[in-house]
């Protein structure tokens, strides 16, 4: 009953279908063709951005307000590329590695060691250099979503796609 009642005072967002996915309804097939299409990263989350949320909300599959999208990517130094690709003045991006033996620990935040690592392995840095991790890059707009800016929203997308394509 209680985790019933705390499910729904999450905001669960309109999806569709894509490929097998739920997606946000928002979420043009194009984009989502494009991103999936990226060589080398593969897309974990992708979030339309939620115009009902505050700063501090999510939805039920941690979406936010602002438009966002999530990839592993092969490779650190294709990492790093589509991390700097990504960034502009209405981008935000940040590469994190994953290391330890089940490669769960968030080691490093854009190729420097963390200095909160939640590990218990004081020798973790040398254990898992850099080199050995997995890498993430996680992008978000830092335009929060707004009722009526679709074509603001379009544009941050396909600028956004089009510079990760050249990276
Ligand atoms: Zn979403």
């Amino acid at each position: 009953m209680l985790a019933r009642q705390l499910i729904d005072s999450v905001f669960k967002p309109k999806t569709r279908r894509w490929k097998g996915f739920d997606v946000d309804v928002e979420l043009k097939d194009q984009w989502l063709v494009d991103l999936n299409a990226i060589r080398g990263a593969h897309v974990v989350s992708v979030c339309s951005g939620h115009s009902n949320l505050g700063p501090d909300g999510i939805t039920i599959a941690g979406g936010s307000q602002y438009p966002s999208v999530n990839f592993d990517v092969s490779g650190l130094e294709f990492a790093k590329a589509m991390t700097k690709a990504a960034r502009d003045a209405q981008t935000k991006a940040d590469m994190v590695s994953w290391g330890g033996p089940y490669e769960n620990w968030v080691l490093y935040s854009n190729g420097k060691p963390r200095d909160d690592p939640h590990i218990f392995d004081a020798d973790a840095f040398k254990k898992y250099p850099l080199e050995s991790c997995r890498h993430s890059v996680l992008i978000d707009s830092k335009v929060p979503r707004r009722d009526g800016d679709d074509v603001q929203v379009a544009a941050w997308w396909e600028g956004l796609i089009q510079r990760l394509q050249r990276a």
